[in-house]
């Protein structure tokens, strides 16, 4: 049978058989408990995975592989920006989810409690969150590097008992404080305030401990060599807290679930990644992410395989050092976004080819847009391993639409993240008419519920959030992505943008992202955003920021617009195009648009708790006023 035959009967099979597929699926994890039901949907959307079945996270991706890998490394973890590395084996990060566990206990902290993971990504992290799942605690890991307000509003929505930071985090050699902000945002808080437990790295010559404050190697001593059985949980039990990215406005409290979050994460590396037990897996992501969540820590070691924690910048202290590593640990599968895909082009492929790469076998992109030129410039770059653009959200927890490795790659199309994923029911909804859109035509990406294992639950704490947030967009309760998509004759999907970034010109509705991916298919053009702004006569008119590749002759504006009406046509040529050094981004690497439309109509784009450089909005100003 040819992949794409294989894909489609899977596919087929997964919605037409659902409980079948999941069954089958579910035995690729321990159960303590075997479940009986598979999926219990009285309530719908809300959808409850193998509800009388019990299991546990942290058992699954440590206690189940001892028998076979308890010598095989777990966790690499390499800082370029201290400088250390350090592998830890399955029997080592036991002992360690053990230890910790214990202290958790020590400290009050009980099922069902939370916990909030503060922290970057030193070695611990992985440990911290496994021992949270092992005693049925909830983690909600918030990215280091927020302001303190978006800080102080996440534990206040999550209200933790305990919270686990570090004195610094380090960035591009650069320490940054993570104590003085934690401190500043309980300062702001309305809950009760939780115990502070701090990992001190020695990095903050003036780190200053509050009384009451613990310290995470005085604590831990007292727990050498603890056993803590895992605690079997309900499937549905909470397994974490993860706010999205905030692009579009407040971040939602995404909550996970167990037994579903944990099937569907081993079944994707089977499936979906290719990655067998003892492989490595190296996600350049950050566990404050759901890449982080799902691929640098639950995926692979539910896996049994070895996963890579880096901190670190990807150029630093040159643009080689990913690829020095998966030449140096072997690194079968590697994980990133386009943003930092970009950002090695401008460096050039002479820095991919230095290294000895064989054991590299695929290499997957998610996040944001994939544009064509990037991944046609690291699809020959990379020579044999292939390269998989995979769409997904921090609600689903792993891809709604890719390319399948596991189960042997169909055609790539260049601009499209493939095809629906096995478990969503995937559909197109035309706007005006709430019918299903025809192929080659823009529509809302939906998934028709219940979704699949591993999606989110509800929002945290706000059921009625879950169903307004997501269910209600159109007439029929239908989950929503907020992402507008055509589909090709072949069912390959293409994402236009998010939905409200539609811009329309008399008439004509553009996604941002052909408008972007027409910029950056132009040589001198490393990055662009696309807004709409009012335009009189034709309702709205297209203004673009493009930020140049290095070393590029500057192109004119108007050859800038040309060059977008020569692919799209008149209607898509851009109002004005303005050269700038940086867009603004969320610090997982989104363009902030709704804040360069806000500039745009001179109003201030207001609070920004997750912009990653907001000097970048001076600059997005400055070029406005031209
Ligand atoms: P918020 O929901 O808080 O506004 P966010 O949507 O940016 O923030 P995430 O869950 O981190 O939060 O991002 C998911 C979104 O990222 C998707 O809905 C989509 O807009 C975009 N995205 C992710 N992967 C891709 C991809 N491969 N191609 C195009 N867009 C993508
Ligand atoms: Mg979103």
């Amino acid at each position: 049978m040819e992949n794409r035959e294989k894909y489609e009967a899977f596919y087929k099979r997964s919605i037409e058989d659902r409980d079948g597929f999941w069954k089958e699926q579910a035995k690729l994890i321990h159960w303590d408990k075997p479940f009986k039901t598979v999926l219990e949907y009285q309530k719908p959307p809300f959808a409850n995975w193998f509800p009388d079945g019990t299991t546990n996270l942290c058992y699954n991706a440590v206690d189940r592989h001892l028998a076979e890998r308890a010598d095989q490394t777990a966790i690499i973890w390499v800082s370029t920006e201290v400088e250390q590395e350090k592998t830890i084996t399955y029997q080592e990060l036991y002992q360690q989810v053990n230890e910790y566990a214990a202290l958790l206990k020590d400290l009050g902290v009980g099922k069902g409690d939370r916990v909030l993971v503060y922290l970057p990504m030193i070695a611990e992290v992985i440990p911290v969150m496994l021992s949270c799942v092992r005693i049925g605690a909830i983690h909600s890991v918030v990215f280091g590097g927020f302001a303190s307000t978006a800080l102080a509003s996440r534990i206040d929505d999550a209200a933790p008992k305990l919270i686990i930071t570090v004195d610094a985090g380090i960035r591009g050699g650069k320490v940054v404080p993570y104590k003085p902000l934690l401190q500043e945002s309980l300062n702001q808080i309305s809950v009760t305030r939780p115990k502070v437990l701090l990992i001190n790295r020695n990095l903050d010559p003036n780190l200053k401990m509050e009384k009451g404050d613990l310290d995470f190697t005085t604590e831990l001593a007292k727990h050498k060599d603890a056993v803590v059985e895992p605690e079997w949980l309900p499937s549905s039990h909470p397994s974490y807290i993860l706010y999205t990215s905030g692009t579009t406005g407040k971040a939602k409290g995404v909550q996970r679930d167990t037994g579903g979050h944990a099937v569907a994460m081993r079944a994707s590396m089977k499936h979906i990644y290719g990655v067998e037990p003892g492989q490595v897996m190296f996600a350049g992501s950050d566990v404050g992410w759901v890449v982080g969540h799902s691929y640098i820590v639950y995926a692979p070691l539910l896996t049994g395989a070895t996963t890579v924690v880096y901190e670190g910048l990807p150029i630093r202290p040159d643009p080689g050092v990913w690829w020095s590593l998966v030449e140096k640990y072997k690194v079968n599968c590697l994980f990133t976004s386009p943003t930092a895909i970009r950002l090695l082009k401008k460096s050039g492929e002479e820095w991919i080819w230095k290294y000895d790469l064989s054991s590299l076998e695929s290499m997957f992109l998610a996040g944001e847009p994939l544009d064509r030129e990037t991944h046609r410039w690291v699809t020959s770059a990379l020579k044999h391993a292939p390269v998989v653009d995979n769409y997904w959200q921090t609600e689903t927890g792993w891809p709604i639409l890719t390319n399948f490795k596991g189960m042997g790659l169909m055609e790539t199309k260049f601009g499209s993240p493939c095809r629906p994923a096995y478990g969503f029911d995937v559909v197109l909804i035309d706007d005006l008419t709430q019918q299903p859109a025809e192929p080659n035509t823009k529509g809302s990406l939906m998934i028709r519920p219940p979704l699949p294992p591993g999606c989110l639950s509800t929002v945290w704490g706000d059921d009625e959030r879950f169903v307004q947030t997501y269910f209600s967009r159109m007439r029929e309760p239908i989950y929503a992505t907020f992402d507008s998509a055509v589909y090709d004759d072949d069912g390959y999907y293409y994402i236009m943008g998010r939905d409200d970034d539609v811009i329309n010109v008399a008439g004509h509705r553009l996604g941002t992202r052909e408008i972007e991916e027409a910029l950056c298919s132009h040589p001198a053009v490393a990055e662009a955003a696309s807004i709409g702004i009012k335009d009189e006569l034709r309702g709205q008119a297209i203004s673009c920021f493009v930020v140049l590749t290095t070393g590029a002759e500057p192109p004119s504006e108007a050859d800038l617009k040309n060059h977008v009406a020569s692919q799209l046509g008149p209607v898509a040529r851009p109002h004005f195009v303005r050269v700038v050094t940086a867009l603004p981004k969320t610090r997982s690497g989104k363009v902030l648009r709704r804040a360069i439309v806000a500039i745009n109509e001179g109003r201030d784009p207001g609070d920004l708790p997750t912009i990653e450089d907001a000097s970048a909005l001076d600059k997005i100003k400055e070029a406005c006023k031209n």
